[in-house]
């Protein structure tokens, strides 16, 4: 693969599977590592913002080495199929969104149908080895289908996140755990956690 990306099996074994949403992840990278001139960065120097959390994310965290436990993946629950990618050492940034034509039509609409049975274990062995064979056939399809077809890629703005802080620790109050200090509340003047303060925010507590 060009730019020194890893290929499409690598990303299978990290997600655990092969699947549509991996394989347009997959390409989603590709594009905004290209549009960037980088190659698979060894640390924190991309950052991508991910506007859902879904299979395709796998990708993207293997691909372009930003995840959530390095604090270069910052994810905004939108459910938008939109991928933004920023250089922190040139300050370049790109944002690589699905094609809405692209969206709408997911191959061969046998697969579509077949999806439900499949999924609640009731599909027979000959409609099962079907839906493999269509779905397999699809992933090859977008590994080659062109870019333009798939994404509008365009040159953004955007404010460079800082890099990942270490934070304090301190116990809650209430369950005893260690919480990091940028994330405790404070109830009745006592330091707290995120969940035992929203049980007594909520009256449950
Ligand atoms: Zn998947
Ligand atoms: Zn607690």
């Amino acid at each position: 693969m060009k730019n020194g990306i890893p290929p499409f099996e690598d990303v299978v074994a990290f997600h655990g599977h092969s699947c549509p949403g991996l394989a347009i992840g997959y390409r989603a990278a590709d594009a905004g590592l290209s549009a960037l001139h980088v190659e698979r960065p060894k640390d924190e120097e991309l950052v991508a913002i991910v506007e859902n959390d879904a299979c395709g994310i796998d990708a993207i965290q293997y691909v372009a080495g930003t995840t959530l436990g390095k604090g270069n993946l910052i994810f905004r629950d939108y459910g938008k199929r939109a991928y933004t990618f920023i250089n922190r050492k040139t300050g370049e940034a790109v944002r690589v969104a699905e094609r809405y034509e692209f969206s709408v039509q997911k191959g061969d609409p046998r697969m579509a149908e077949l999806r439900p049975k499949v999924f609640s274990g009731r599909a027979t062995a000959v409609e099962e080895e079907e839906f493999r064979r269509l779905t397999a056939e699809y992933v090859r399809n977008l590994l080659t289908l062109p870019e333009e077809e798939m994404f509008t890629v365009t040159r953004v703005e955007v404010e460079i996140p800082e890099k990942a802080r270490i934070f304090r620790s301190v116990r809650c109050a209430v369950c005893g755990e260690t919480v990091a200090e940028s994330r405790a509340r404070v109830q009745d003047g006592k330091i707290v956690c995120i969940p035992c303060f929203e049980h007594y925010d909520r009256g449950w507590g």
